[in-house]
């Protein structure tokens, strides 16, 4: 192991010269997680949705898109 995160991710040395991340469950699932969160903003109710809600998602969808 080569130094750990707060949340469990970790880098590893596979080779000499190549790291690898470890994933923490929560990070491993981030794609995921962008995904469902960017397809629920495309639902034809999602202006339905309550205001805070929708600020919510809206702000988590912009860093997860580095905005
Ligand atoms: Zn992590």
């Amino acid at each position: 192991m080569f130094g750990e995160e707060k949340c469990g991710c970790y880098v590893v040395h596979v080779e000499l010269d190549e790291l690898e991340i470890q994933y923490c469950p929560k990070h491993k699932a981030a794609p995921d997680l962008h995904k469902v969160i960017r397809n629920i903003t495309k639902l034809p109710y999602y202006d339905d949705l309550p205001a805070p809600i929708r600020y919510a998602i809206e702000k988590a969808l912009a860093k997860a898109e580095g905005k």
